[in-house]
């Protein structure tokens, strides 16, 4: 009966598929970034990004020879540096055992850096029409309801049994056609948040959570670990029109990115102050701002700030801050977007 859904699928997705720039062409080496990039973010989120990096990174060759720093750069926003580290690595493994094409294979894929089950089905399906599938978090909510399957689809084991259900009826004339279809009924019609749109699924007469009402109560997922909340003070310190960054540890969090200078704990304004002057910098003025969040996966950062003035950046002895402006901080140096609410207080160099 599974295999019911898969002509209709199909030409509903022909139909209605959205243009996306990484659809244009069949590119292993697209789909392989669009992918990546789409594992947190949103499709409409990406879309600039993909054409951005694509743009200067054309290449499997240009990914592997990208400096860190550049690298970083055209990342820089989409959180989760490690994913783009991996994939320079699988990118450096393809130019030198496959001469710069990723292997059409699915076992192949499957063995570089940073590409899963997922990823190695996404790219072997789409770009080279391999017969395996591509199950990500929408396909398995799409599956748990049309089989209104109410096993954890947190589980690995229960991703491995929808791959294999979806592999024996996976249409071999279409597997990238069929896959992306699954994807993209679960992100347009098969909705993670709010209400399935049932009315306009193409499946929904093979759909047993549809005929049983049961839509709202699938899928199933074991609740999350809670995130530890971390409180931390931000100090953007300033001379005339320089900020202090420095790069943060190469292992860890955020590893080998810029950030703005910063201490565990909220700190009171005294503390603050002192601390500033245990970095050999003599503050001159000190100003709270306003409080933000920042979420990770296992983590959440709950900042205060300040901005606080010293007399100049030039007699510091602490040597491992960079002083920089806006505009040469934005073209050279990665800072994660956890510290979006207190980069805003960069200065621009006068007269710009
Ligand atoms: S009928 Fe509703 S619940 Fe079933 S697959 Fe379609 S949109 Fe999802």
């Amino acid at each position: 009966m599974l295999n019911e859904i898969v002509q209709p699928l199909i030409s509903w997705y022909r139909q209605n598929k959205r243009i996306l720039p990484w659809r244009d062409q069949k590119n292993a080496y697209y789909t392989w970034v669009s992918e990546i990039m789409l594992q947190q973010t949103r499709v409409e989120a990406v879309k600039p990004y993909f054409l951005r990096f694509i743009g200067e990174l054309p290449d499997v060759k240009a990914l592997a020879e990208c400096p860190e720093e550049k690298l970083m750069k055209l990342w820089e926003g989409l959180g989760y540096y490690n994913r783009v580290r991996n994939m320079k690595n699988a990118a450096q493994t393809v130019v030198s055992e496959y001469s710069g094409i990723l292997p059409a294979s699915y076992e192949e894929l499957l063995a570089l850096k940073g590409i899963g089950s997922y990823t190695a089905g996404a790219i072997a399906s789409i770009a080279y029409d391999i017969p395996v599938p591509a199950v990500d978090g929408n396909v398995l909510r799409v599956f748990s309801r049309i089989t209104e399957d109410r096993q954890d689809i947190m589980k690995q084991s229960v991703r491995r049994q929808v791959e294999e259900k979806l592999l024996e009826i996976m249409p071999k004339e279409a597997p990238g056609d069929f896959n992306q279809a699954l994807m993209e009924l679960g992100a347009v019609v098969c909705v993670p948040n709010g209400p399935a749109r049932c009315t306009e699924c193409p499946i929904a007469e093979f759909c047993r959570a549809y005929h049983h009402g049961t839509v709202d109560e699938l899928p199933v997922k074991a609740p999350k670990k809670k995130r530890t909340i971390e409180n931390r003070t931000v100090f953007v310190i300033q001379d005339g029109e320089r900020t202090a960054i420095h790069k943060r540890p190469e292992e860890g969090l955020l590893a080998g990115l810029y950030e703005l200078p910063n201490a565990e704990g909220h700190l009171s304004m005294d503390e603050a102050l002192e601390r500033v002057k245990e970095m050999a910098l003599e503050p001159l003025y000190i100003e709270a701002l306003p409080e933000a969040k920042h979420i990770f996966s296992h983590i959440e950062w709950r900042m205060t700030g300040y901005r606080i003035r010293v007399s100049s950046l030039e007699e510091r002895k602490e040597s491992s801050f960079i002083f920089t402006e806006k505009k040469q901080s934005e073209k050279q140096y990665a800072i994660p977007s956890a510290f979006r609410a207190y980069i805003k207080y960069m200065k621009e160099k006068s007269g710009k």
